[in-house]
């Protein structure tokens, strides 16, 4: 095997984020000396003889055996994926609820306990209070950020804390030290889904968070053309995940891998410029007169705005705010709007906004819904990498009009 690219610069430091972005796992030289990272179209491996056989089992020699369990053009995205957490070891899947589903059957097993915080993707949440719990693994719910409710639901029995930082679609913060050290005085594992923040805006594993986890369907993706997911932490804790998806079968196919490392390469110019939109727009719509509230970490005015500071390096690039209107009226909004697309999903370069309301929680009633915490006049904005100038004029002519 050929080596990968080092992560480190002569004089031991990490490499700048960029730089592993484009360069980070992957290996020196490449295949028939491609620059890019081949994409390896095969199901399964051959063998030179039985000797190579044996020699693979006994651990003697490192190389692929069957499709399910790994693809070379998988491992790049892996390492890369790795470098730009600051992680042992990463391990991708088909989708991220491939990643949450697979993880959490592997660190919870019959009579185990889980405790997961609200406003946390709603998939997450039905699989742990539904599928899991046929199971006979007991879920309690907790709000997000009360760091008194998490510590008074853990049970001699609780073994995984679950939570999202910055939450879907209201942007909470949770304080990734208090929760790292809520886990580790009762010996119990976290897991925080940092989709919304991405390696480059926060690096879970650095405040003491056992694993993190990305659908890499939205900002490492990046460009809204393939679905993925990643788990990311401890070698031990990852090969524990990677065994059971040997199993299970969750697997991320060699082309979406390639998309995935393609997407990469521009990572850190597309956040950078995230960031800066959803912070321009969050600004605009703060003191628009026809604007209730904006839910953005990166305002002054946000609950958590010095949490995030504190352990943020940008803001990331969803911005959730609230029409002074009734449903039909903020749809009204969300029409007017030329530049951004009605879609779910976030994270890509093209802007996409939504009213939650109806894209994830249709078959509930005003009040139903408001018992989740999702109001009518709610509209999440996935900032794209568009000029913000345009995307500020469009959505002001929008209100204007409304
Ligand atoms: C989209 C999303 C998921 C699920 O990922 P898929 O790739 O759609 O399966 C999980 N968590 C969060 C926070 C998400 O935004």
């Amino acid at each position: 095997m050929t080596k990968s690219f080092s992560t480190k610069n002569a004089d031991g430091k990490a490499l700048g984020f960029s730089t592993l972005a484009v360069h980070g796992g992957e290996p020196r030289p490449k295949l028939g000396n491609s620059l890019a990272t081949p994409i390896v179209q095969t199901a399964t491996y051959t063998f030179a003889d039985t000797q190579e056989l044996h020699d693979h089992f006994q651990h003697k020699i490192e190389r692929e055996e069957y499709g399910r369990y790994g693809n070379p053009t998988q491992r790049v995205a892996e390492q890369k994926l790795a470098a730009l957490e600051g992680a042992a070891d990463c391990l991708l899947f088909s989708s991220g609820m491939a990643a949450v589903t697979t993880a959490l059957y592997a660190v919870l097993s019959h009579n185990s306990h889980v405790v997961v915080t609200d406003d946390s993707y709603r998939r997450t949440r039905q699989f742990l209070t539904q599928t899991l719990h046929r199971f006979g693994i007991e879920v309690s719910v907790v709000p997000a950020g009360d760091y008194q409710a998490i510590e008074e639901a853990v049970r001699p029995t609780t073994r995984l804390l679950v939570s999202e930082s910055p939450t879907n679609p209201y942007n909470r913060i949770v304080d990734m030290e208090r929760f790292a050290d809520i886990g580790k005085r009762h010996r119990v594992k976290t897991l925080i889904d940092a989709t919304f923040a991405t390696p480059f805006n926060q690096r879970p594993l650095e405040f003491g968070i056992d694993l993190v986890l990305h659908s890499a369907t939205k900002y490492l993706g990046g460009h809204n053309d393939l679905l993925a997911g990643a788990v990311l932490g401890s070698a031990e804790l990852v090969d524990g995940i990677r065994s059971l998806q040997h199993v299970t079968g969750a697997i991320i196919d060699p082309l979406a891998a390639y998309l995935l490392v393609r997407g990469l390469k521009t990572f850190g110019l597309r956040i950078e410029r995230q960031n800066a939109n959803a912070q321009a727009l969050a600004e605009f719509l703060a003191g628009h007169p026809k604007i209730a509230a904006v839910h953005y970490a990166g305002l002054p005015s946000h609950p958590e705005h010095a949490i995030a500071r504190r352990q943020m390096r940008g803001f990331g690039g969803v911005v959730s705010f609230e029409f002074k209107g009734d449903l039909e009226a903020t749809s009204r909004v969300v029409d007017g709007c030329s530049i951004p697309q009605i879609a779910p999903s976030l994270g890509g370069v093209e802007s996409l906004i939504e009213q939650p309301a109806l894209m994830s929680f249709y078959e509930l009633s005003t009040e139903e819904r408001l018992m989740v915490g999702i109001k009518d006049n709610l509209i999440r904005y996935s900032v794209g990498i568009e000029d913000s100038a345009d995307l500020i004029a469009d959505l002001a002519a929008a209100l204007e009009r409304v």
